[in-house]
């Protein structure tokens, strides 16, 4: 990847202009740490750059970046420029190209992220970022309260970087999330499940949650429970605890994962009963918030008689010929009760054991 990225960087700077690696990929780089994407600064604008990558760019451009897929390796190439006029604590009203270097690194957000390397594979580093780095330490750009206040947002990207690298806050910056925090309440409930979903996902989501904690970020996201996370591998599970769907965007299907997720979570999961409705995944993900043995779950669910209704053994058909009645709703209910017997073990899951037990119960027709 470093390879293919200063390859980029001196088609940029063959073309007269000037060219960086900087941000994640830098910092990680020289953490030993793999990276998806790599981010470029450049002084040439978009529209040069358009001209240099002609078909490896991707159409939609924002805010003065550009997105160009090159030796298969997606890059976001953003020009040098500096934010003018934040607004809602939240994105620069607009921006202005401009061609230094310097002056677009004391835009961004933390020490650790202004780290470039030139179009020799050489470390460039203007703001002293080393020894943060080396020390691991996540450090405002300049004030911290000033760059919260601009971009509230910086505040869960903070946390999440001394999340995901296990860094530490800087003294001065911990006082600015303290002092910035109510700002959170005006950044979008999409751009905060971004930056949570990625805390959430991260190996050492504990100490993440403990940092949220400990500031009380919880209360300025309006989440609940945060303190009752569990240590798990299921995003869906956090935020099934948290209750905050009605808020936060999730799909449709997410949303249905959460409510039965819930009605789990008040349940015995292993109960044959509720493995049978609820199924594996959702009573896995409930067990493991309450810290019940997974193994214990998974056997319970492949110790159940039947896992779904075609298991029985009889049909509908069958059904409707028994009772010797036009099909109706009726066959619902007869199978929800064959289910629950054989489920508890009451019956037999054996087509003439079941036969019996309808004329017994319903008054079946009688035999031929
Ligand atoms: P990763 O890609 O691993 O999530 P990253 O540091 O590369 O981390 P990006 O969101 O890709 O983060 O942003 C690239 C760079 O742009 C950052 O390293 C930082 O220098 C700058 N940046 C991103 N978001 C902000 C922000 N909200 N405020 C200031 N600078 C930012
Ligand atoms: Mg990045």
């Amino acid at each position: 990847m470093f390879e293919e990225a200063l390859k980029l960087i001196n088609k940029i700077t063959d073309n007269g202009f000037k060219a960086y690696i900087v941000g994640g990929f830098v910092r990680d780089y020289l953490l030993g740490l793999e990276s998806n994407d790599i981010d470029v600064t450049t002084n040439a604008t978009p529209k040069e750059l358009m001209d240099i990558f002609k078909d490896s760019v991707e159409p939609k451009t924002d805010y003065g970046s550009l997105t160009v897929i090159y030796h298969g390796i997606r890059f976001e190439i953003t020009t040098f420029r500096k934010d003018i006029g934040y607004v809602n604590n939240r994105r620069p009203d607009r921006v202005e190209y401009i061609d230094s270097l310097y002056d677009d690194l004391i835009r961004r957000d933390f020490t650790v992220n202004s780290l470039c390397i030139d179009n020799n594979g050489e470390v460039v580093d203007l703001l002293s970022a080393r020894g943060d780095l080396d020390n691991k330490i996540i450090r405002c750009i300049g004030d911290p309260v000033t760059r919260f206040s601009e971009d509230a947002l910086r505040i869960l990207r903070a946390i999440r970087f001394a999340t995901i690298l296990n860094f530490d806050l800087d003294k001065n910056t911990i006082k600015g999330i303290k002092e910035c925090k109510g700002l959170l309440k005006n950044i979008s409930y999409y751009r905060k499940k971004e930056e949570l979903d990625k805390i959430f996902t991260s190996k050492n989501v504990s100490r993440g949650i403990d940092l949220l904690l400990k500031y009380g970020l919880d209360k300025e996201l309006e989440i609940d429970n945060l303190n009752k996370v569990k240590e798990t591998n299921s995003l869906i599970g956090i935020w099934s605890v948290l209750n905050v769907s009605s808020k936060y965007p999730f799909t449709k299907s997410e949303k249905e994962l959460i409510k039965n997720i819930n009605i789990v979570l008040d349940k015995n999961n292993l109960d044959p009963g509720t493995l049978y409705k609820y199924g594996l995944y959702v009573n896995s993900v409930a067990g493991e918030m309450k810290g019940i043995d997974i193994t214990k779950i998974t056997e319970s669910y492949n110790n159940l008689i039947i896992k779904n209704r075609k298991e029985l053994d009889i049909d509908s058909k069958t059904i409707i010929e028994v009772i010797n009645k036009k099909a109706g709703p009726y066959i619902n209910d007869i199978f929800n009760d064959l289910e629950n017997l054989v489920l508890y073990r009451r019956i037999k899951n054996n087509r003439e054991e079941l036969i019996k037990h309808i004329k017994n119960k319903y008054g079946g027709a009688n035999e031929e």
